[in-house]
């Protein structure tokens, strides 16, 4: 190693910043987050430096760097941008013995700064020692992702617990084993998920209990897969995928997104095409309950959003019932994945103050809907499973006012390659679609806001483009 990695404590000690400008600030802003007394020597200093210092935050002495500012001081960064200063600060440190970092200059460095995962106490730094600092903040962002960002917080409850636990495990092996246990099992979950109290109440079971062996407690995760795009999930979601060792998952659910769910997991189709459901909800909601009881992390994997037309509610409802524990995680709807990948806005401040999300899903071959709210102007209706009913919607909306003008879209499988938009009028798109024959999923998208599309549509997968041509080619 060219460097020694330390924690330095500078709680309350004297440090100095020289320089007032931009890079000074952001090395000042670090020094103060941990707690160190700033000083900042400069002729001059920029906006924010200029607040600190009204606000008592940090003393300055205007001028040019002198030998003597530092006296007493435990650390000093030079960030000025003239090499000379730099180069005097460093000398007149290495001379008294204090440790000396130079903005962007290694060779005249004591010591470097690393880039840094703040989940405190929890903290990350990655170095480069100076020659590659890009390459350190690229693998400081991938770190980011894979450290949950209540990290924090689950160092907090176990330093709780500290003195307990070293009580109960008087052997050094058998702490380390609890505390592996605890840190990656469903009471971490807890923490992260938010359910504090639940996870101080776990744990206190777990100490109590004669084996200091969490309970085999399963619990299941209600997680929003979004529409297709593997990227699109959240950090939570990815996470919770790849500790599950049950997958239940229905036809909605990309299979992009499923194959990112843990390789030995064990999977469940549970189905449900339209009219014809592999398995009913009913059976889905006890079958959650039932394996979570025999101690198994359940992940009930949905598309888009799990409470945006997902029955999620349903099958929460029974694990509550049966007292077992679930979390939540949102997913990117349909209607917001079709949207952006086919540049249409949902609202927009000249055409859409308001946006709806309905079900075209026709019972009985009738939507029973409240046209006479979603012929309203200024604003957008997004009709979910609306494909097989599009031609009533369209007709429906117009018999309720609504200009047959007015544009409307269809958006086929967003967000995937083989994404594909139409576009026309309330008049004309039914026939336009037909032609087309989409597959599904598609979302239907009516109001002014479709016009964008044009002008705005960003994502043109090669696959979709080469489909949109044979169609032409055929019609
Ligand atoms: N919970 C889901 C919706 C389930 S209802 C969500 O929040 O997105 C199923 C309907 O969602 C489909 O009939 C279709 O209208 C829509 N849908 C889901 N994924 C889609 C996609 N990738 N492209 C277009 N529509 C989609």
């Amino acid at each position: 190693m060219d460097f020694l990695p330390i924690f330095l404590n500078i709680r309350g000690r004297p440090c100095l910043v020289v320089g007032g400008g931009e890079v000074a600030a952001r090395k000042v802003a670090l020094l103060q987050q941990a707690g160190a007394r700033v000083m900042v020597v400069a002729p001059g200093l920029e906006h924010s430096l200029a607040q600190s210092l009204a606000q008592g935050e940090i003393a300055h002495r205007q001028g040019r760097f002198d030998p003597g500012d530092l006296d007493r001081c435990r650390l000093v960064i030079a960030a000025t941008d003239d090499p000379e200063v730099n180069a005097g600060v460093a000398a007149q440190a290495e001379e008294r013995r204090i440790p000396v970092n130079v903005v962007d200059q290694p060779e005249l460095c004591s010591f470097v700064m690393p880039s840094i995962i703040d989940r405190s106490p929890i903290v990350a730094a990655v170095s480069s020692g100076g020659v590659a600092p890009v390459l350190a903040r690229l693998i400081r962002a991938r770190l980011e992702t894979l450290i949950p960002a209540s990290y924090g917080r689950l160092a907090m409850l176990a330093g709780e617990f500290r003195r307990k636990v070293k009580e109960t495990f008087r052997h050094p092996p058998d702490r380390r084993k609890f505390w592996e246990r605890v840190l990656q099992g469903p009471i971490a979950e807890m923490v992260f998920a938010g359910q504090e109290k639940a996870a101080r109440e776990a744990l206190e079971a777990t100490l109590s209990s004669e084996t200091g062996t969490p309970a085999p407690m399963g619990e299941v995760y209600l997680v929003g897969g979004g529409p297709g795009d593997p990227d699109l999930l959240t950090f939570r979601a990815l996470r919770l995928m790849q500790q599950a060792d049950v997958v239940v998952y229905d036809r909605l659910v990309a299979k992009a997104v499923l194959e990112l769910t843990r390789r030995d997991a064990e999977r469940v189709y549970v189905g449900k095409e339209r009219d014809n459901h592999a398995m009913p909800q009913e059976e889905i909601n006890r079958l959650l309950a039932r394996l979570a009881k025999q101690g198994k992390r359940v992940v009930r994997l949905k598309g888009g959003d799990p409470f945006i037309f997902g029955r999620g509610g349903e099958e929460i409802d029974t694990l509550a019932e049966e007292g077992v524990p679930f979390q939540v995680v949102p997913g990117i709807t349909a209607a917001s994945g079709s949207a952006t990948y086919a540049g249409i806005p949902l609202t927009h401040r000249d055409y859409a103050q308001s946006c709806d999300f309905v079900t075209g899903h026709l019972k009985d071959g009738t939507v029973n809907l409240n046209w006479n709210m979603l012929a309203q102007p200024q604003q957008t209706v997004v009709f979910y499973m609306g494909l097989k009913g599009l031609g009533t919607i369209c007709r429906e909306l117009v018999a309720h006012g609504v200009s047959p003008a007015m544009p409307a879209a269809l958006v086929q499988q967003a967000t995937t390659y083989r994404q594909r938009v139409f576009t026309g009028t309330l008049e004309t798109l039914p026939r336009i679609v037909d032609a087309a024959r989409p597959k599904p999923p598609t979302l239907i998208i009516v109001g002014e806001v479709v016009r964008l599309h044009e002008k705005l549509a960003w994502f043109e997968p090669a696959e979709a483009l080469a489909a949109a041509r044979e169609a032409e080619g055929q019609a």
